[in-house]
């Protein structure tokens, strides 16, 4: 494209070169005479918002433009993931105005979990974080669970203000924004069309409320420190959890280590015997070896017996390292691999060395479950 041309929906430069980014039309319709990205034609006809990546410059522009408005925020976090998808330095962003968090994904976690306690976690957590939120919602977009309640909360308390929708990648926006507009629209029967929308060059999508309002969707940003981000298509399949969690339990002695498969290796390094609780995709296989012959059925097996990886992509990986956490055994931890999983563990103090790609983020926590 010579001629820069913009949306006639939200006002963004137009492109034909990635469809990730915002602004992708395809180049057979160029000619048209009205021009709308893909992302406004699918709002247009089938009321939905698809995801847009943007670097972190960007995306820090947008939520440093938040706070100079008055508005409510909502973060919504991945639960299997919270780290990896919180959004770090928020409150800076966010200035005096009211912060909600919606937590997506409850789906994944087993039944008997107990939710005011995942709830105590999450505020515990954003107040370690910087953040005070009015109210924490436990949800599934997927599953539409609890969306009506985050929607009677928004009407409720925006009183005459916009709303900000903000997240990481792949942490559900787009799915939770889709039924947020399905709840609006049997409530306020506004119909959300793109022609409705006036222009701008933030690569925001703004969702008219019938009060001249609006529901802002900003673009997702990427965290590189989650594995979910490095993997092939097919391997992100594999680990990103679809159904609701079967936590797998191992009571591993200082000589023995787990496999999951060949993305992480965790060493028991300790003299007792603790027990180990794995909260991964049901279908991530996970082996136990003893530590003495880690290292060379890694080598011997990656790719195969160790698979995730593909042995295709197991050279666009980086090389394993170790990272190694002291459980003092007062209460329970859980070490979390970026965009993975966890590993839960219990009983007497030990020390425990998790090898995971290198510039994938590990760390320790208080269990959440
Ligand atoms: P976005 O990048 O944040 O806009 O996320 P999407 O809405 O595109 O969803 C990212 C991935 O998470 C997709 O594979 C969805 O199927 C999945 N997903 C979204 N919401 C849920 C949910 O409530 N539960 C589960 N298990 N998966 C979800």
């Amino acid at each position: 494209m010579t001629e820069i041309k913009y949306c006639e929906g939200c006002g963004v430069a137009l492109q034909t070169e990635d469809s990730k980014k915002a602004g992708y039309i395809p180049t057979s319709t160029l000619n048209k005479e009205h021009l709308i990205c893909q992302r406004c034609f699918r709002i247009k006809h089938y009321n939905e918002v698809q995801p847009i990546q943007i670097d972190e410059d960007e995306f820090l522009q947008i939520l440093h433009n938040i706070s100079n408005t008055k508005s409510l925020v909502i973060q919504i976090v991945d639960l299997f993931d919270i780290d990896g998808t919180f959004i770090q330095g928020l409150p800076r962003f966010i200035g005096h105005n009211p912060f909600i968090m919606v937590a997506n994904k409850i789906d994944l976690f087993p039944k008997s979990t107990n939710r005011d306690k995942v709830k105590i976690w999450l505020k515990q957590y954003a107040r370690e974080h910087g953040l005070s939120p009015e109210e924490i919602f436990l949800i599934s977009a997927e599953h539409n669970l609890g969306i009506f309640e985050v929607v009677d909360f928004i009407q409720s308390y925006r009183k005459d203000q916009d709303v900000f929708v903000v997240g990481a990648t792949n942490v559900g926006k787009s799915s939770f924004i889709n039924r947020v507009i399905h709840e609006l629209q049997d409530e306020t029967q506004v119909e959300l069309t793109t022609s409705r929308f006036p222009g701008t060059t933030l690569n925001e999508i703004r969702l008219p409320l019938e009060d001249g309002h609006y529901l802002i969707d900003t673009p997702g940003v990427v965290n590189r420190d989650r594995l979910s981000e490095w993997v092939s298509p097919h391997t992100l399949k594999v680990i990103s959890p679809k159904k609701t969690v079967k936590p797998k339990v191992y009571q591993l002695n200082g000589q023995q280590t787990l496999f999951w498969g060949g993305l992480a290796r965790i060493d028991q390094n300790g003299d007792s015997t603790n027990t180990f609780v794995c909260y991964i995709s049901n279908e991530l296989p996970i082996h136990r070896t003893k530590r003495s012959q880690a290292e060379e059925i890694y080598q011997k097996h990656l790719g195969e017996l160790l698979s995730p990886p593909t042995k295709e992509e197991i050279g666009a990986l980086p090389n394993l390292m170790k990272h190694s956490f002291k459980v003092s055994g007062k209460e329970k931890m859980d070490i979390v691999i970026s965009g993975l999983g966890w590993i839960s563990v219990g009983g007497e103090s030990t020390n425990v060395d998790v090898f995971v790609p290198k510039g994938i983020g590990v760390h320790i926590r208080k269990a959440l479950i």
